[in-house]
């Protein structure tokens, strides 16, 4: 069987020359692949990744699967490497902590004699040792900076929990992977990625960020010398320090090489719900503000329309629903301005841009219709749609009722007819495609209560979302379908999901994985 026209259907697939053809005769020369109940699908694309920093944490002190405490795996990481002057990794959950706020002094036990730098899963904390906070010269009369908080007692001493931008005064100081580290890193991120059926993604941050460095060299050096099996859409960094004076740069640092181009800006407008920095139109309960917008809202327009008359689109990160109007609002302002013929692009068709907001945690439903009016991109993480210790227990109680309902409106984004995408923004969650979908269609994971279920995805339209809907967010044109003259990049899937009871979806297998045509995995 294979995915066509958007329905599982009895059919023979050909591939030549790298591409899909119709009715080729098989030759001496031809491979035959037996399909027999399995699955042809268009390999996956994912809109939103970080697989240079995914391949690097898979190298460092990784919780990410540690499922007790994190004392063992800590300590066990310390001691089997002596000699690195720091312990450096991530995965945490916040959900494993009371109040999701790791101390110090709790690490202090564990690795007393090097400074210690671990991100949370989701990557907008960091929790560190005492070490790296005398280090860094953090104490209680340390100011927190702008776009950051410093998690502190009563009295006002360090905690040990770095939030946001606040990360980076003792990220800065950690040691940094050389080049040919980060293209291992890539390369081991690559190989996981096409192990899963996933033969493109967009790099969600090129720059540097908190103690990461910026990957672009290392994709370009892999891209020269034909490492790169992938096709790679990379956004870049908007530095959120600065204004639209940034665009120079960004356009002299834009890459357009066979299988790595940077059509793409990251900007991030906000923070998350767990540690109240998503940026929200009414205050979050308890007296925690409103959140963090990490821009002006208010020049966002112009940043937009500026980026845009010089070829790039925006690649938004927005979790609170404030952060969502502001995207849309300078999508939309941008529009009428190029329309206008405002600019040089204004003559360009409405497919030229690729705006897209990746995150969508909350959504004011009156903002649903305008994704799809202003064809802008709904890039969702669709794991996270569901009810786990996180946003039960640090999110929802803080959004109060109302806003309780507003959670990864997928569903009425998709009868709205808005452009759908997904992405897995691993590391931060599982690169498995396959997860993603088993949480979109079933709002749940592990047996929890589903997610607003009204709210859930059919499987072909999740599948569409993740080939088609990705590729598009990818800027890729020629890939995502299985039609006659599209690119040959293809996955097979050990089973039929359509055949499955939708609670059975996680376990879906990729075995083989073709990138143009050519095999670039094949399960042992
Ligand atoms: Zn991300």
């Amino acid at each position: 069987m294979a995915f066509i026209n958007g329905r599982p259907q009895l059919a023979d697939v050909s591939i030549a020359g790298g591409l899909i053809r119709p009715d080729l005769r098989a030759g001496p020369q031809t491979e035959i692949v037996d399909l027999t109940g399995r699955l042809l699908i268009p390999a996956f694309h994912d809109a939103h990744a970080h697989p240079a920093w995914g391949g690097l944490e898979l190298s460092q002190c990784d919780l990410s699967t540690v499922t007790g405490g994190y004392a063992a795996k800590i300590s066990e990481y310390a001691r089997a490497h002596p000699g690195r002057s720091w312990v450096t990794g991530g995965g945490w959950s916040m959900s494993a902590f009371p109040r999701g706020t790791p101390e110090a002094r709790e690490l202090d036990l564990y690795v007393p004699d090097r400074p210690v730098l671990l991100y949370n899963g989701d990557h907008h904390g960091a929790w560190v040792n005492s070490v790296a906070l005398e280090l860094a010269g953090i104490d209680r009369h340390t100011l927190d900076p702008a776009d950051g908080r410093i998690e502190r007692y009563p009295d006002g001493t360090p905690t040990g929990l770095l939030h946001e931008g606040a990360m980076d005064l003792v990220a800065r100081l950690a040691p940094h992977a050389g080049l040919s580290d980060q293209i291992e890193a890539l390369l081991r991120g690559q190989a996981h990625l096409h192990s899963l059926g996933v033969v493109s993604w967009q790099d969600a941050i090129l720059g540097a960020y908190g103690g990461y460095d910026d990957p672009t060299p290392a994709y370009l050096a892999l891209a020269q010398s034909g490492g790169l099996t992938a096709r790679v859409c990379g956004a870049l960094w908007w530095d959120r320090a600065l204004g639209a004076e940034q665009i120079p740069e960004l356009v002299s640092r834009r890459a357009d090489l066979p299988g790595f181009a940077t059509p793409h800006v990251k900007i991030m407008l906000d923070g998350v719900a767990e540690n109240f920095t998503a940026a929200m139109s009414e205050p979050y309960l308890g007296g925690h503000g409103s959140g963090m917008p990490f821009v002006d809202y208010a020049e966002l327009p112009d940043y937009v329309t500026q980026l845009a008359e010089a070829g790039f689109s925006a690649h938004f990160h927005a979790i609170g629903d404030a952060a969502v109007s502001a995207a849309l609002d300078a999508v939309e302002i941008t529009a009428q301005r190029l329309r206008a013929g405002s600019g040089p692009a204004g003559s360009a068709g409405p497919d030229r841009w690729r705006h897209q907001i990746a995150h969508l945690q909350v959504v004011k439903p009156s903002d649903v219709e305008r994704f799809a009016r202003l064809g802008v991109i709904a890039n969702m993480q669709a794991f996270w749609a569901c009810h786990e210790p996180q946003l039960d227990k640090l999110a929802i109680p803080f959004l109060g009722p109302q806003r309780a309902q507003w959670l990864y409106l997928f569903g009425d984004l998709a009868r709205a007819g808005a452009p759908l995408a997904c992405g897995s923004d691993w590391p931060v969650s599982s690169a498995n495609p396959w997860d993603a979908i088993h949480v979109a269609v079933n709002r749940s994971y592990e047996d929890s209560p589903a997610l607003l279920p009204d709210q859930a995805l059919d499987l072909a339209r999740v599948l569409t979302a993740y080939t088609l809907g990705s590729a598009k967010a990818n800027n890729l044109n020629d890939s995502g379908l299985i039609a006659p003259g599209w690119r040959a990049d293809l996955a097979v899937l050990d089973r039929n999901p359509f055949e499955l009871p939708s609670r059975d979806l996680t376990h879906t297998k990729v075995i083989q994985t073709y990138a143009g045509g050519s095999l670039v995995h094949a399960a042992a």
